[in-house]
Order: C-alpha cells, then structure tokens, then sequence
C-alpha cells in the first residue's frame, strides 16, 4: 500500500477530535488526556509489529528491529500546551507512524528504527521542558530543584510523575535509550512566519539558536514626580527605556538572525508621583551562533553601562539561564535539502528559535537534523494554529525519503 500522506493527516484530524475541545489541544503531559493520547498512538502503531516501551522518564519507545541494533531514531512529542494547536509536536509522532508503517511493509530495515514520543516537551504544568528528552540525553542536572516544583494545583512534580510510573531519580536511567542510536530525525510546524513569507512548503533546520537570558536592573533615586527639576533626576526608567531600543540595532549590526527581546520591565515604586527608582528588565539574546551570541551580550552590556552612566545611575545584570546554540549535522543537512527538494522543488535553511527534543539528542552527541514545516501566520501555542493539509502531506513525504536516505547512510 506505501506510504499514505493522507492517513497521517485524517490522524491529526482524529487526535485532536479525541484529545481537544473547543479551546484546542488539552494533552498537557502527565494527565488523564496525555494518557489516553499515548494509548491511542499505542493501537495506531500495534499494526506496525514494533515494540513498545516506556523507559524510566515516560518517554514511550517503538522498536521496530532492523539488520543493524544501531538505530535510526525518529521523535516526536505527543504532549501539548493547555488550549495547544493541532500540530505541535504530535506531527512529527504521526508522521513517523506513517514511516514506520512504510517501512515495515519493505521488510527488515538495514538499522533498526525507533520512534519515540518524547514525554513533557512542553513543561505546561510544571514549568520544565524538554523533560523526557533531556533525562536520555543526559543533560538533567535540576532534579533537586524540580523536586520542589509545583503545578498551579499545588500538586509536586515527583508525586505527578509517580502516577504515570515515572520516579524522578530514576529518570536519567533513560540515558541507555541513545547508546544504540545512529541518527536522529524530526519533523515540526515552524511556528514561525519565515517559511510562509517565501512561500516555501518546507525547510532545513540549521540547529537550535544558543539563548542569554539575563535580568538587568536599573537603580536611581525615588523622587518626587513634581519638585524634582528634570535635570537633577536619576531615573532608573531611562536606563531601561535606553536599552531597549539599543538592542534592536544590537540584533540588527550583529544579523545572522539575530533576536533580542526585552520582555518585561517592572518599575518601583511605580507610581505616578515618582520618579523610577528600579526598573528591573527582562532580556533574551539568541543567535546561532556562540561568537555573534557573546557579541551581542558584551554590546548590550557596554550599552547598559553607558546609559547608567548617563542618567546618573547604577546598572547591575544578573544571569537567569543560558543554553549554548546547538547546530545539527552537517551530512543529515544536505539529506533534508535533496529530500525536501525532491518533495518541494526547493529548500531552504533556517534556524530554530524555538528550543525541540532534537536540540537534547543533538547535544548528546547524536546526529540530528530537523525539517520545518510551514505555519499559517506563524501562529502556535494556541487553537489557531494551521498548515496547510497539502503541505503537512508534503511534510510525511519528505520524511519518509530522508528516512530512507538516512537509513542508506548511516547503515
Ligand atoms: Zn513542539
């Protein structure tokens, strides 16, 4: 029967009937929803004849044997964010599903393949993402921290885990998961406007942006708002106003797909009759590169001290987390690009500012590469969010052939 692009796509259309309401995708990990969504896609797979497996972080494994045990591994996350679209992370489950249903009718695979559906990408309930994937990666070093998490019920993040049979301290165990993987593949809706404003069904993903995240506080003086003359204030909302625009025209000199955002600023006191004593700003710098990242932050920071100086003020910058860019394989780049163009027409090359599982498995060494699908407006995180039905079937396809592709190479 080969491959049916169509099926996955009636799938989608399937889940989201099961597992959605009027609001969207309500498939946050580790609840009744997430649950009956993994049993679901455990019936969709049985036909497969693959074999099931939860290792000791949730993350639920399909094994269909090959010639080789080294493992081509195709992932994906089934979870959502409260009120998710349609497409978020359960594409990629579903489109590997295809795959693997392609392939075990072909017969024995030169390396075996897995596909997993990686537990908690999204970290809704409890604030942690790639939760799953980074326990089999073995970049989990918070669990004493999450053992103090809490979600918005007051319910701990270990007593959650242990009713789906997930213990905390046992969840980097999952590591054995990669020993035997050869390469890594995911497919994921972009989530983003590039594709779609060059109208372009499909793309390669370079790797993942390296992110600085940092809180930089402005301190003046509190003053009154209509005795102090302008020229004698010392106004922390200066500082933090100056900023803000310098780092748009930090993004733009250092390019490269550079983003900076200022995403908060709290003021206090706050009120009308004062002037600003602290403004505390919120930033994230991500860039593709680490050299261009390190620019960015060292521009802004040279920046902040200028305009505290300035406004006759104090500048102090507190680290609140970081991640260094993560650029995926080059010999699976040039695979995506023939599939994606044998598929499209054409590609294109882009990186992810979004973080995804495959930046865990890429960071542990593994080969991985990524394809994006195109999404309509950009639009994820909410029931809006759309990609076309021909392109999500242009998506499995091209999937299918770097599968294929993948399995020659890395045989
Ligand atoms: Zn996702």
């Amino acid at each position: 029967m080969g491959l049916s692009p169509e099926r996955t796509v009636a799938e989608l259309r399937e889940l989201q009937e099961l597992t959605g309401d009027e609001n969207g995708a309500q498939r946050v990990a580790w609840t009744e929803t997430w649950e009956r969504a993994r049993q679901w896609l455990r019936e969709k797979v049985v036909s497969t004849g693959a074999d099931e497996e939860i290792d000791q972080a949730g993350n639920q494994w399909f094994t269909l044997p090959g010639a080789s045990e080294r493992a081509l591994l195709l992932g994906g996350h089934i979870d959502s964010v409260p009120n998710g679209g349609w497409l978020d992370g359960c594409l990629n489950v579903l489109a590997a599903v295809e795959v693997l249903r392609r392939i075990a009718e072909d017969g024995t695979p030169p390396l075996t393949v897995r596909l997993v559906n990686w537990a908690d990408e999204e970290g809704a309930r409890f604030g942690r993402s790639l939760f799953g994937s980074s326990a089999a990666a073995g970049s989990m070093s918070d669990q004493d921290e999450l053992r103090e998490r809490r979600d918005a019920d007051g319910i701990a993040l270990p007593d959650a885990l242990a009713e789906h049979g997930v213990g905390l301290d046992r969840a980097l165990e999952a590591r054995g998961q990669l020993d035997s993987a050869a390469a890594y593949l995911e497919l994921h809706i972009e989530q983003g406007p590039v594709l779609e404003s060059l109208d372009l069904p499909l793309g390669v993903v370079l790797g993942t942006f390296g992110v600085e995240r940092h809180q930089v506080t402005f301190r003046g003086q509190a003053a009154h708002a209509g005795s102090t003359p302008m020229d004698q204030r010392r106004d922390a909302l200066a500082g933090a106003a100056k900023l803000e625009l310098e780092i748009r025209e930090v993004a733009k000199r250092v390019g490269g797909g550079a983003v900076c955002t200022m995403g908060g600023v709290v003021t206090k006191p706050g009120i009308v009759t004062s002037v600003v004593e602290t403004a505390e700003c919120l930033l994230d710098q991500r860039h593709l590169d680490a050299t261009w990242l390190a620019e960015m932050l060292s521009n802004a920071e040279a920046a902040s001290r200028r305009f505290a100086h300035e406004e006759g003020i104090e500048v102090e910058w507190e680290k609140i987390w970081s991640i260094e860019p993560i650029p995926f394989d080059d010999r699976l780049l040039d695979l995506a690009d023939e599939s994606v163009r044998e598929v499209a027409g054409s590609s294109h090359r882009l990186p992810s500012g979004p973080l995804h599982d495959a930046a865990e498995v890429a960071r542990a060494g593994i080969p991985t590469v990524m394809l994006f699908v195109q999404s309509l407006r950009g639009l994820s995180h909410t029931k809006l969010e759309d990609t076309k039905e021909e392109h999500l079937e242009l998506a499995v396809q091209a999937l299918d052939r770097l599968t294929t592709k993948a399995l020659e190479a890395f045989a």
